[in-house]
């Protein structure tokens, strides 16, 4: 099931609590409304279908589809106000540098806590928006934020700025967890995960892991150019000791010395420039310039 599939699980009442379909009486006389348009609805609690709230006569707005989920991000908002934050999971970040001779990575992990005090809840806050605030003991600001989604669905994007990015991330219900209140709230407290979207480098510890690695990266590229120098070293050797004058003996010498006996009957011979590399045209014309 996807997020969208989700039929209205519960209602609000005249004082705007939350009602669940398990809860209410069945039919008109449940007393709930939806929580989108405020239109009256009915209880839905048949042998074949799935329970759930309907609007009367089938009165439904165009919003009234997003009513389930924005249910269960209250529901999972209520519950981290009244429990808390769960144990913060330590932030890992991988810090890479390209290089030639192959990919140099490093993996940075720390521990921080949540400043005793320190989060602010938002006040219905909307889809897109964070749920909350808070500071952590190495004093980095972060946003928490609340996803629902099946487990195979791909994890979504946050905007990037200057705060951390915290999710509290709920695998979407089965619509029997849904009934009742006490239901939903075990699968939030057995299911809920926190995990790292991003965490400011306060201490500057993912700066000097990509210091670390750059600076291997650049030893590396520095080899291999020290490597290609002796190549082009032992070439700029054998043309000298060829005693060739013009280019075209130049390249004769190099034909001869990078093809084996065999092959040198079947090609068109040294002038086939196409088989010599770049550079080379570099070393002959240190040879023949000094
Ligand atoms: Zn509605």
């Amino acid at each position: 099931m996807r997020v969208g599939e989700i039929k209205l699980f519960a209602g609000l009442d005249a004082f705007g609590e939350m009602r669940f379909i398990g809860e209410v009486e069945r039919g008109a006389n449940c007393g709930c409304f939806c929580p989108e348009c405020s239109s009256p609805l009915v209880a839905k609690q048949g042998d074949l279908l799935e329970w759930h709230f309907a609007h009367v006569a089938g009165q439904e707005a165009p919003q009234c589809e997003a009513g389930a989920v924005n249910l269960l991000r209250r529901l999972v908002l209520e519950y981290l106000q009244e429990k808390g934050l769960p144990d913060l999971p330590p932030y890992r970040q991988r810090v890479s540098a390209a290089s030639r001779l192959r990919e140099v990575s490093e993996v940075v992990e720390w521990s921080a806590e949540v400043s005793p005090g320190s989060i602010a809840w938002v006040d219905k806050p909307s889809r897109t928006e964070a749920v909350g605030r808070c500071r952590l003991d190495n004093g980095a600001d972060v946003q928490v934020f609340v996803e629902i989604s099946a487990p195979s669905a791909s994890r979504p994007s946050f905007p990037a700025g200057e705060a951390g990015i915290l999710v509290f991330w709920v695998p979407l219900p089965e619509s029997s967890q849904l009934r009742q209140r006490t239901h939903a709230l075990e699968h939030v407290r057995h299911q809920g995960r926190l995990y790292w979207y991003h965490q400011p480098d306060v201490r500057g510890l993912v700066a000097a892991a990509q210091s670390r690695v750059n600076s291997v990266a650049r030893d590396n590229e520095e080899r291999l150019a020290r490597d290609a120098g002796r190549r082009w070293k032992a070439v700029h050797d054998r043309l000298v000791q060829s005693g060739a004058q013009d280019e075209r003996s130049h390249r004769a010498v190099y034909w001869r010395s990078v093809t084996p006996r065999s092959k040198r009957r079947n090609t068109t011979g040294p002038l086939a420039g196409n088989l010599i590399p770049v550079s080379f045209s570099t070393a002959c014309a240190r040879v023949r310039h000094g």
